[in-house]
């Protein structure tokens, strides 16, 4: 077997000592690394073929793509307004210089090697590193796409500090979208009580509605939808108001980085509205 094949066998990523174990001689490394056929990532490191992306500064770092970037590796959402690539390299491991580093180092148990953390571990890092709303947005994303078993979720909680747990207890598995976690964590935490998911006829199933006449509505999607998505809104707005609510509606720019303005709509909303029930 030639270096380059023992290398992908391996997974992408292998130590010298390794690959010697298996017959690969460091004379026959060398020269793959010449010729183009292996890259040597960094001393006693070497990778062969496609490596999903990060997974190769993380290996010259010195271990496995972790936390938020696996996350993303996974297409879970992820609330990191400024993302940094979160390498896990298990807890005595030292880690290595390498081009523009600006990692965030994770030393959390176990046995770290090359590649990309499994999904439940990510998500436990997620928690310590980012904080809650992080780690209950990339939750429920994670279990609304289908990625987290029962068993899933169990070792999770009881993986998690457990000043975390309670967040695994009221996630839900339909949130429409990490915006959508993070306002019904907000508003839960303001005391706040809101229905999910409310279908309204002629309408359709709008985000959260409070006190029973007020629509919200987060707005994750791009702009690249343009004018006919504003249409298709405007439209929606038009008919809740027909069928007797308010429509109050929210994008990430304001929900992530302008949270107090959005607070103040809300809570303005929900006085007039109970002062005017009186
Ligand atoms: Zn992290
Ligand atoms: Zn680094």
């Amino acid at each position: 077997m030639d270096a380059a094949e023992a290398i992908r066998m391996l997974g992408g990523i292998a130590r010298t000592s390794q690959l010697c174990a298996q017959g690969t001689t460091r004379l026959r490394l060398a020269r793959a690394a010449e010729r183009g056929a292996v890259d040597r990532i960094r001393p006693g490191v070497y990778a062969a073929g496609v490596l999903a992306p990060g997974v190769r500064t993380a290996a010259a770092h010195g271990g496995e793509l972790a936390c938020a970037s696996a996350l993303r590796h996974f297409g879970v959402w992820v609330l990191e307004p400024a993302p940094r690539l979160h390498v896990w390299v298990g807890p005595n491991a030292r880690t290595h210089a390498h081009d523009g580093c600006r990692c965030i180092t994770h030393r959390d148990g176990g046995a770290a090697s090359f590649g990309v953390v499994s999904l439940t571990r990510a998500l436990v890092q997620c928690a310590s590193c980012l904080g809650a709303e992080a780690f209950f947005a990339a939750f429920e994303s994670a279990w609304a796409q289908g990625l987290l078993t029962a068993a899933d979720r169990v070792e999770i909680r009881s993986d998690l500090l457990a000043r975390f747990r309670w967040l695994v207890d009221i996630a839900r598995p339909d949130a429409g979208s990490g915006l959508e976690s993070l306002l019904r964590l907000r508003l839960l935490r303001l005391g706040i009580a809101l229905a999910c998911q409310v279908p309204i006829p002629r309408v359709g199933r709008v985000d959260f509605v409070l006190a029973g006449c007020i629509v919200l509505e987060v707005d994750g999607r791009d702009n690249h939808d343009g004018p006919s998505q504003r249409h298709r809104d405007l439209v929606r707005d038009a008919e809740a108001a027909a069928a007797g609510y308010e429509t109050l509606r929210f994008d990430y720019a304001l929900v992530v980085h302008d949270w107090p303005r959005v607070e103040r709509a809300i809570l303005a909303r929900l006085r007039d509205r109970t002062a005017a029930a009186r």
